[in-house]
C-alpha cells in the first residue's frame, strides 16, 4: 500500500475502507539471520537500511512491549546536526540528510519541520564558545547564522528581553533544525522495514543471549529461544542490563529525562528555542501544545517517571525565558529512560563476541541520530566495518581513554551531560 494525495482522496470519497494494517503481527520463526533486540527508533532503522541497503530479509526485531512504547515515542523531537566535535559533527550532518529525504524514502508522512532551531547565548563567553561551534559546524557544510541580541528580538519577540535575570546576548541560529513526529517516523520506519520482509515480532522480552565458543548462536526470549547468525542489541535505556546477558559490563548508566506538554495554544512559537542559562528547551507541536524539555534526572533509575525538583527547574527557566509561559497550563508530563555514556557521545561497535554488536548511549540525542544511527548500524553489522560517518563511536574508548568525544566538556560523570 502506498500513500499518495490520490490514494487519500479516493479512501474519502470511498469510506476509507481500503487502508490495511502498516505491519504484520507474525510469530516468531526459530531461525534469522540477524536478530536486532529493541523495536524503538535505532532498531526498526537498523532493520530497514539491513534490509533496503544490504539486500537481508531474514530478520526479526524482537520489542518486548510495543512498537514506539519506548523513549522514540517519548521524546520532544528535535532534531538538529550542530555539533562541535569531529566525530559527532559528521556523524550528526549525515544524519541530518537522511532526515531531509526521509518522507520520500519510507513513502510516509513523518512531520518533519525545519523551522529553525536557536541557541541563546548570555555571556561573552558563551558568544565565544557558540561562534567556535557555529564555525564547525559551517566547515562540516551544514548551516549557522550568528545573531546579535536584535537578531534574535526580530525571530523570538515573545522572549523576555528587558527585565531579565540572564539578559539574552544573541543566537545560533540553525536554520535546518527543527522537529519531526516521534510516533510517525517509529512507524514509517516499521513499514519499511515490513515491507522488505522484517519481522517485527511484539511482547517479545529477551531474557538470554546464547554464545558458545565466544561467539552469538541466537536469544532465548518469552516466546521461546530464537537462533540468529547476528545479533544486534539496540535497547536504549536498558542497555546495561540485556548486555549483562552476554556478560558484558557497560560504560552506560540509565537516567530518567522528562517531557512536558501544555494546553494547545495558537502558534505562537515558530522555532526550536534552548535557553542558556540552564538546560531548557521549547517548541510548538503542531496540535499546540507548547513542549518543553530539560535535564536528567541527576540519579540512576529504571523508572519511567520523574521527580519534582527537575519538574520545578523545567518551569523556572521557562518562566525565566518567557513569563508568559506561566499562563499556560501544563497538561501531560512523562519520563523516558536514558543511556548515558561518561562523554555523553554514543556506542556503534562490534564486541567482543563474535556475531554480537551494540548500537547505545544516544542519551538526549538519539532522536535526531534515529536515521544515521540505523544506516551507520546495519552497515557495521552487514559488512564487519565501520561505516565512516560513525567510526569514531568505539566502544573501547571508555577502556583505553583515547578518542573520548566530551562534546559538552563534562568529564566523566554521566549524569553530567
Ligand atoms: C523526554 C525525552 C526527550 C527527548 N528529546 C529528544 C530530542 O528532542 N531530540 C533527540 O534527538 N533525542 C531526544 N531524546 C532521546 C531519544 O528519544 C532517545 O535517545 C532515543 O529514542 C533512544 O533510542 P530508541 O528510539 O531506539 O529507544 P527506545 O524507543 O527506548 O527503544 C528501545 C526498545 O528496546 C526495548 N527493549 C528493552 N529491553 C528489551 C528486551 N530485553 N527485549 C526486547 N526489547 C527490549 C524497549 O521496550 C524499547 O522499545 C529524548 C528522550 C526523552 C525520554
Amino acid at each position: 500500500m502506498r500513500f499518495s494525495a490520490l490514494r487519500v482522496l479516493k479512501e474519502g470519497l470511498t469510506g476509507n475502507k481500503g487502508w490495511t494494517s502498516h505491519w504484520r503481527d507474525p510469530a516468531p520463526k526459530d531461525e534469522y539471520d540477524i536478530v536486532i533486540i529493541g523495536g524503538g527508533g535505532h532498531g526498526l532503522s537498523t532493520a530497514y537500511y539491513l534490509a533496503k541497503n544490504h539486500g537481508y530479509s531474514n530478520i526479526a526485531v524482537l520489542e518486548k512491549g510495543y512498537i514506539g512504547g519506548g523513549n522514540i515515542g517519548r521524546n520532544t523531537t528535535i532534531v538538529r546536526a550542530n555539533y562541535f566535535l569531529q566525530g559527532n559533527s559528521e556523524f550528526y550532518s549525515h544524519s541530518l540528510k537522511l532526515w531531509e529525504n526521509l518522507e520520500n524514502d519510507l513513502n510516509y508522512n513523518v512531520m518533519h519541520s525545519q523551522r529553525g532551531l536557536i541557541n541563546l547565548f548570555h555571556s561573552d563567553g558563551q558568544r565565544d564558545a557558540f561562534v567556535r561551534r557555529g564555525n564547525s559546524m559551517i566547515n562540516q557544510g551544514d548551516d549557522a547564522i550568528l545573531l546579535d541580541r536584535e537578531g534574535v528580538r526580530k525571530h523570538l519577540p515573545y522572549l523576555d528581553f528587558d527585565n531579565t535575570r540572564f539578559p539574552i546576548y544573541g543566537g545560533l541560529l540553525h536554520p535546518r533544525g527543527g522537529t519531526a513526529r516521534h510516533d510517525a517516523v517509529a512507524w514509517g520506519y516499521a513499514r519499511g522495514a515490513d515491507q522488505r520482509g522484517v519481522d517485527l515480532v511484539q511482547n517479545c522480552e529477551v531474557t538470554g543471549i546464547d554464545i558458545e565458543n565466544g561467539k552469538v548462536r541466537g536469544v532465548q526470549t518469552t516466546r521461546g529461544a530464537i537462533k540468529a547468525k547476528k545479533v544486534g542489541i539496540v535497547v536504549a535505556g536498558r542497555s546495561g542490563q540485556v548486555a549483562e546477558m552476554a556478560g558484558m559490563r557497560l560504560p552506560i548508566e540509565s537516567h530518567i529525562l522528562q517531557a512536558f506538554v501544555t494546553e494547545g495554544l495558537k502558534p505562537v512559537i515558530d522555532h526550536v528555542v534552548s535557553f542558556g542559562m540552564g538546560h531548557f528547551y521549547m517548541s510548538q507541536s503542531d496540535k499546540g501544545g507548547l513542549v518543553f524539555g530539560g535535564d536528567l534526572d541527576f540519579y540512576a533509575s529504571y523508572a519511567s517517571r520523574g521527580n519534582l525538583p527537575m519538574k520545578e527547574h523545567v518551569m523556572e527557566a521557562g518562566m525565566t525565558l518567557m513569563p508568559m509561559i506561566g499562563k499556560a497550563k501544563v497538561l501531560r508530563s512523562w519520563g523516558g529512560i536514558m543511556d548515558m555514556t561518561p562523554d555523553g557521545s554514543p556506542i556503534i561497535d562490534k564486541t567482543d563476541i563474535d556475531g554480537l554488536y551494540i548500537d547505545c548511549g544516544w542519551c538526549y540525542g538519539g532522536f535526531k541520530a534515529v536515521p544515521g544511527s540505523g544506516f551507520s548500524f546495519a552497515h557495521l553489522m552487514a559488512t564487519d566495518q565501520h561505516h565512516a560517518p560513525a567510526a569514531k563511536y568505539r566502544l573501547d574508548r571508555f577502556r583505553t581513554g583515547r578518542g573520548l568525544m566530551d562534546e559538552e566538556g563534562k568529564g566523566s560523570q554521566h549524569n553530567l551531560h
